[in-house]
């Protein structure tokens, strides 16, 4: 049976004093419950912090994102191996955010996947299509290609990640994609899984975008969605939680 998992993307926010807060309000909500998860994305300069403040807990961590490479003269990057050593759980890759602001393509973003693997890392591997895509019938050839990137990358190795749905239009907007317009995509997703190995039917398939603490359930409730993806309500204790009880 396939679990639960919500995981909370900080994006570029946050502070010692707030985070302290955040976490240690997390920690407290959170008891933690059978076959279901709870994760924190942080930036990199606080996964230290993530570590200290939830060691122990049933809450995980992790980083937004990684470099391909192992190590050498790559100014600014962070290496899998680094961001493992904070025993971190996760590395989100190929958020929209990257890919758009940074022209991180579907090779890279597999190869981001492939370097977080190797680290015991397990990769959260975004896709999603922009409104234009959408607009243009696109949705279905853009998921699919982002999503066969990484698994002609990591072949069987897909079983160890999780993916998540994010349409493009409807992160940060408040437009939340439909429940019945999110399972479609999901169900696509999962079959094209299924199809490269029977074992990676099971991958957890989180769906972000504009999650909050009233849509959560209903979207949680669809039979593929196995959790979300959540950005600016995971900066919220309560409504984060409200969200991970969903
Ligand atoms: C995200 O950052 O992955 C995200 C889904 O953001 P939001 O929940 O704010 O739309």
């Amino acid at each position: 049976m396939r679990g639960k998992l919500v995981v909370g993307n900080w994006k570029m926010n946050g502070g010692l004093k707030q985070n302290d807060a955040l976490l240690a309000d997390l920690r407290a909500g959170w008891t933690g419950q059978e076959g279901r998860a709870l994760a924190v994305c942080v930036p990199y300069a606080y996964l230290w912090q993530a570590q200290a403040a939830l060691s122990g807990s049933p809450i995980a961590w992790g980083a937004q994102d990684l470099s391909e490479r192992p190590s050498g003269a790559y100014t600014g990057d962070v290496s899998a191996a680094m961001v493992a050593e904070f025993g971190c759980t996760y590395a989100i890759v190929g958020h929209s955010e990257r890919r758009s602001l940074h022209g991180e393509s579907d090779e890279l973003v597999a190869r981001k996947a492939e370097a977080t693997l190797a680290a015991g890392l397990k990769p959260i591997v975004c896709v999603g299509e922009t409104l234009a895509q959408r607009d243009a019938g696109e949705t279905e050839a853009v998921v699919l290609r982002q999503l066969d990137a990484v698994i002609a990358r990591l072949g069987v190795g897909v079983t160890k990640a999780a993916v998540a749905y994010e349409p493009v239009w409807a992160i940060g907007t408040g437009r939340t994609a439909k429940p019945e317009q999110a399972q479609e995509v999901h169900k696509l997703l999962r079959q094209r899984l299924r199809k490269a190995d029977k074992a990676a039917a099971e991958v957890l398939l989180l769906y972000g975008g504009s999650v909050k603490a009233d849509n959560a359930r209903a979207l949680f409730a669809c039979p593929d969605i196995d959790g979300g993806l959540v950005g600016g309500a995971s900066l919220k204790a309560d409504e984060f939680l409200t969200i991970a009880h969903a």
